[in-house]
């Protein structure tokens, strides 16, 4: 959908920011842009929609080449979501929103009727369409700035780093808001971020810059996180790189077995086998127990079979009930096939 073409970026003053770029994009996907500071994401990004024309080299969005796009159309078609949302502050949200529309010249209307079904799916209510954007918290403004970058319905979002300046709670749910869009919408979306952990919950594929805008690596978290290609790359990825690979598998493939009977610790459950905690053989001492589903990660696994007494996770089904337990032993077991490494006969 987006393909960069050894593509190349010197400005006036002789910096370097984008290295004979090559890179596809593809369509429906998130690519996520890191690397460390000044290393080329936000020209890459902005070259996408011509805020930054390249030197040399061919970037294509839908097969054409922006070049010979006219720049003000391009943008138009093209949704930009910034750090600070970059909304307009003499203008009320629901006009923020409309504001794209507008230019296309959707009628008054139309533009409005749109903004109002866009506050509630970036999850704001009606009366926050009325206020101004100082009026509204962080997260919601740039919520606000998501629902003004998809007014046009554009196939491609541009997304530099939009969540950076919230809190960690509000940028969880800021993240979990754009995955559940993304299931709906499919867009092709460019994010950049310099927070790990964000790009690999939402990437499809990341592509690591390093200083000088050079791309040393683009491939799917878990390849990444996997394989990393150099000591920058694993570096970059972080100390905690395998239990951030556990956190993109999940359990359902962990087997399970039946709850202890007469052990040291048993699991008490209500009427319905729901889980409530684990008990000591003694009655006296009770666990906290945090069921899982198979749709939870290894890492949440790990974690919870380190925090029972028992050793053992909990498994429920949709409705809460008790499946079986899984060992620690069984998770650790996938967690080392996860990374690759799982013991082999010789
Ligand atoms: P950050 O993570 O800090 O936002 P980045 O990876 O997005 O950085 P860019 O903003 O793309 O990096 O900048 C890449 C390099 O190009 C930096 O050295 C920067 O100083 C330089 N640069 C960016 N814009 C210009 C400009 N208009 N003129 C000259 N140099 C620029």
């Amino acid at each position: 959908m987006i393909q960069f073409d050894t593509v190349h970026k010197r400005f006036p003053n002789g910096t370097t920011a984008v290295h004979d770029l090559s890179l596809e994009m593809p369509e429906g996907g998130v690519t996520v842009l890191v690397g460390s500071s000044g290393c080329g994401k936000t020209t890459t990004l902005r070259m996408i929609n011509r805020m930054v024309d390249p030197t040399s080299g061919t970037i294509r969005v839908g097969g054409k080449d922006v070049l010979e796009r006219d720049a003000a159309e391009l943008r138009r078609s093209i949704g930009y979501v910034i750090q600070q949302s970059g909304l307009f502050p003499h203008r009320t949200v629901l006009d923020n929103i409309a504001t794209v529309p507008l230019l296309l010249g959707w009628g008054r209307r139309k533009a409005r009727a749109r903004a109002t079904e866009l506050l509630e799916t970036v999850g704001l209510t009606a009366d926050a369409g009325k206020r101004y954007p100082h009026q509204l918290s962080g997260g919601q403004q740039q919520r606000v700035g998501v629902a003004r970058a998809l007014a046009a319905d554009p196939p491609v979002l541009l997304m530099d780093e939009p969540f950076g300046a919230v809190d960690p709670v509000v940028r969880t749910q800021l993240q979990d808001e754009l995955l559940r869009l993304q299931k709906e919408l499919s867009k092709t979306i460019v994010f950049v971020t310099h927070d790990v952990d964000e790009a690999v919950r939402l990437g499809d594929q990341i592509a690591i810059f390093r200083t000088g805008g050079h791309l040393v690596q683009c491939a799917s978290p878990a390849e990444l996180l996997a394989r990393p290609a150099d000591d920058f790359v694993a570096d970059f990825l972080g100390a905690e790189r395998g239990l951030k690979l556990l956190s993109l598998e999940n359990l359902a493939e962990v087997p399970q077995g039946p709850a202890p009977e007469g052990g040291p610790w048993t699991l008490a459950l209500d009427e319905d086998r729901r889980p409530l905690n684990w008990r000591s053989a003694s009655g006296d001492t009770a666990f906290p127990v945090r069921p899982l589903r198979d749709g939870d990660s290894l890492l949440a696994a790990l974690n919870e079979s380190i925090a029972s007494p028992a050793g053992l996770v909990a498994r429920v089904d949709a409705q809460g009930a008790l499946t079986g337990v899984t060992s620690r032993d069984d998770i650790h077991e996938h967690a080392a096939r996860a990374h690759g490494t799982a013991s082999v006969a010789i």
